[in-house]
Parts: C-alpha cells; sequence; structure tokens
C-alpha cells in the first residue's frame, strides 16, 4: 500500500527571535534569518507536512503594526480558503504574539487551525527552544482535533488559546501562561493533547471575520491596498498608578484616540483626577474600557466605579493589550457603550 501525502501545510513567517540570530558580547538580532533557513534546520518537519513557506515580514514583534497585521490576516485567510491546505503556522516574535493571535481569533474565517509559534532563544543559541516550538506548532496544525479551536499558540510543550494566553516573563522560556481558563493543551515531542475547547466566539463564529474580500487576496497585495479598505481607529492603552494625574488621558483624546483601555489599578480602578479625564472622554463619544494592570481575574461592571453613571466598559476578562484590539474592532461597527459591552462579554 503506498503511504497517504502528507497534510498541505502553509508556514507564513514575520520574524522574532525564533528567527534571531546572536551579535559579538550578548546581544541577538530578532527575524535575521529566513523562513527558508529555520525550515532547513529541522529536517524531521518532512515527516509531518508538506510545507509551503512565504515570508509575510522580517521583525522583531515589538515593530509589528497593525498593517502586517492585515496582510497576515488576508494571506492566512488566502491559504485556509484553499481547500487542499490543512492548516497554518505562523512564526513570530513572543513579545506581540498574543496581541497578533488574539487579533486574526478575531478576523480569519476558517475552522481550520491557525497556530502562532515562536522562540525564547534565539536560533544560534545553546538549546535553542525554536526546532521543537516549530516540530510542535506544525504538529497541532496538522491535526484534525485542532479544527474548530481557533487561533492557537504553541511554544515550550504547550497549547494555549488565543484570547487567553499572555507573555508573563522577560526571558525564560516557560513565559506564556493562560492563567484564567487554562490551557488548550499541551504537545509532547509532535504529539498534541487537547483540552476542552474554548469558551468564546472566534475566526468562524466573530462578526469581524473576514477582514478582507476575497478579491483582495491575491499574492501580490500590497500591504496598503488592504490597510486602505478598513482603517482601525486609535485606540491608546493608558497605565495607571498612584498619584496618577489628567495628563496622559487628556493627551491620548488630543492625539486623536477614539477609545481608550484604562489598564487600571486592582479591579480597573483609577484615582479621582484620572477617573474625572476619563468621564469627560467618554462623554465626548470616546470609549473607555477598563482593563486590569493586575494580570488576572475579571473586571467587572459598576463594583467601585459607575459605569453606568460614566458610559465607561468593563473589559471583563481581556489584558489590557487584547482589550484593545477587540475594541479597536468594535469601533469599527458601533461607538455605543453598551454595544460595545456586548462585544466585551461576548469575544
Ligand atoms: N523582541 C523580540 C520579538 O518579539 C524578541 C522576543 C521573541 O521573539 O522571543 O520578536
Amino acid at each position: 500500500m503506498p503511504a497517504a501525502p502528507l497534510p498541505r501545510l502553509r508556514l507564513l513567517a514575520t520574524g522574532g527571535t525564533i528567527a534571531g540570530a546572536q551579535t559579538a558580547g550578548r546581544g541577538y538580532r530578532a527575524a535575521a534569518l529566513s523562513i527558508e533557513a529555520l525550515v532547513a534546520a529541522v529536517p524531521q518537519l518532512a515527516t509531518l507536512a508538506q510545507i509551503e513557506v512565504e515570508q509575510v515580514a522580517k521583525l522583531g514583534s515589538q515593530d509589528m503594526t497593525e498593517a502586517v497585521w492585515r496582510k497576515l490576516a488576508a494571506r492566512a485567510q488566502a491559504a485556509l480558503d484553499d481547500p487542499a491546505i490543512t492548516g497554518v503556522v505562523i512564526t513570530h516574535g513572543t513579545d506581540t504574539m498574543e496581541e497578533t493571535a488574539y487579533f486574526l481569533s478575531l478576523v480569519v474565517r476558517s475552522e481550520k487551525p491557525v497556530v502562532l509559534v515562536g522562540a525564547m532563544r534565539p536560533a544560534t543559541a545553546m538549546s535553542a527552544d525554536g526546532p521543537m516550538n516549530l516540530f510542535n506548532a506544525i504538529a497541532v496544525a496538522t491535526t484534525p482535533a485542532a479544527h474548530r479551536r481557533g487561533v492557537l499558540v504553541v511554544a515550550n510543550d504547550e497549547i494555549h488559546f488565543a484570547r487567553e494566553v499572555t507573555k508573563t516573563n522577560t526571558t525564560q522560556l516557560g513565559t506564556f501562561h493562560s492563567g484564567q481558563r487554562g490551557l488548550a493543551g499541551l504537545v509532547n515531542a509532535g504529539r498534541p493533547h487537547f483540552y476542552a475547547p474554548p469558551v468564546r466566539r472566534h475566526t468562524a463564529a466573530s462578526e469581524f471575520a473576514p477582514l478582507v474580500a476575497a478579491s483582495a487576496r491575491a499574492r501580490t497585495l500590497p500591504v496598503a491596498a488592504s490597510v486602505s479598505e478598513w482603517p482601525l481607529p486609535r485606540v491608546d492603552i493608558i497605565f495607571a498608578h498612584a498619584g496618577m494625574d489628567r495628563a496622559l488621558i487628556e493627551a491620548a483624546v488630543a492625539a486623536g484616540a477614539r477609545g481608550l483601555v484604562i489598564a487600571g489599578v486592582g479591579d480597573g480602578n483609577l484615582g479621582a483626577p484620572a477617573l474625572a479625564a476619563c468621564a469627560a472622554a467618554a462623554k465626548k463619544g470616546v470609549a473607555v474600557v477598563r482593563s486590569s494592570r493586575t494580570g488576572g481575574g475579571v473586571v467587572e461592571r459598576n463594583i467601585e466605579i459607575d459605569d453606568d453613571r460614566l458610559g465607561f466598559i468593563a473589559a471583563d476578562e481581556l489584558n489590557p493589550q487584547k482589550a484593545r484590539v477587540l475594541l479597536m474592532l468594535g469601533l469599527t461597527r458601533t461607538t455605543d457603550p453598551r454595544a460595545l459591552q456586548e462585544l466585551f462579554l461576548a469575544y
């Protein structure tokens, strides 16, 4: 009996430490290596899938932009719409991976897996984590059990949901955590084990998907062409602290922010001067979302702050950086705080 052909997988590369090379001294340069070089370094990948590579960007993810998000969404959607493609893997820096993953989970329409993967050690480092992470990511993205689980992050033998995952440590391999609702699963040397499915709306059930019309997904699409289709409104994140005044909130509004996400103290709280500035912003029609700087828990409405009276939105479980992503997309549909609140309870 001839062996069944291996699944076809599209590997989209954006750079990051997984493609990083050490420099003289203690440093390294992210995104130094091409995706072809990364794949060539792990011959075992050829046992998992027929891999088609595409270099979408070449950057450290601190330089990730909305324009690259859009291009990535378009290229991922084009791959997923191809019946011959089983899944998509995206190499990405770990710094802002959670934001890209959550954005894609809201704007890509498919039941097939999309897996983001990165590394904490550069490709040239001793005991680099990238090769096994890439192997595991491709194993997850070619597994039928990964379907309908939305966008996933694979690193350090763990599988995370885009909505739940966050980077928690500057340098250590186990940086990613899904502390609130737990892991999507584990993956041992290419053998995935999935736990419960995700709880909130995503991908095929997202009202924001697909981001770009099929006609705009041609391979030659310049980044700018997709950006001009649907510019996202400016949303700024403001980090709260003891002794905070109005200045940063007013500066954000003056800079044209249509939404503010407050990384509030504790349960999304703010001292009186900053609260008054937010109330004034909300009165002018700026969407004010209260999230928390604590890294965990739920921000509920009307606990210490009267959201109903002030016209604020509670971020529910989203951390500030993910609340910003959802608010940018939400503001393309509505500026009504009650309708925006519904989004925060649904996604
Ligand atoms: N700043 C780099 C990036 O996000 C390093 C982090 C990493 O990839 O692990 O691309």
